[in-house]
């Protein structure tokens, strides 16, 4: 039987020469693949109180979707900055060439909510950790953060459970 990892297509030089882009694309499109992928992300969680699932842009909008609605919790965008109608907070973070800016709607999550935090890939763990700490300043408890592909060597996983977060991921 394939493997979710079997649906993951790595694209040579995108999006600059040299990267090898893990594209989760073709795992999305397939039916039996994306349906495996939800219900192993949700796995670690079962029984487990969780209020909100917060995805990160873009990709973490497909999986998080997925996975409020199989939860029946709510779903909260984390954004690029300027995409948000209503009053946000935001948070800048380090990318490898420059900064980013990501935000929340500053009413998306109530003090004391549990939050399960979902995107495709962790790298460095700094765009999951400008999410962490948006979600933190809302008074948000972070419960996991989960992914489809960890990759170690980047360093980002490290980064996460040194701060005291779980991570869960499917493959590397
Ligand atoms: P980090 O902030 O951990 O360095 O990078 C992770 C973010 O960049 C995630 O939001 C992820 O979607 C995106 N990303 C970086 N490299 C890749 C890749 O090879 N494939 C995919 N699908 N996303 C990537």
């Amino acid at each position: 039987m394939k493997t979710v990892q079997d649906y993951i297509r790595t694209i040579p030089d995108f999006p600059h020469e040299g990267i090898m882009f893990r594209d989760v694309t073709t795992l999305f499109a397939d039916p039996r693949g994306f349906r495996m992928a939800i219900d192993q992300m949700l796995h670690p969680y079962a029984g487990l109180h969780i209020d909100k699932v917060v995805g990160l842009e873009a990709r973490g909008f497909i999986l998080g979707g997925a996975i409020a609605h199989q939860l029946s919790k709510g779903f909260v965008p984390i954004r690029k900055k300027g995409k948000l109608p209503g009053a946000t907070i935001e948070q800048d973070y380090t990318l490898e060439y420059g900064k980013a800016v990501v935000e929340i709607h500053d009413d998306a999550i109530q003090p004391g909510e549990t939050v399960l935090i979902v995107d495709d890939l962790l790298a460095t763990g700094g765009t999951a950790e400008a999410g962490i700490k948006l979600i933190e300043r809302l008074g948000g408890k972070i419960i996991s953060c989960s992914f489809i592909i960890d990759l170690p060597d980047l360093g980002g996983r490290a980064r996460l459970e040194g701060m005291g977060i779980d991570v869960q991921a499917l493959c590397a």
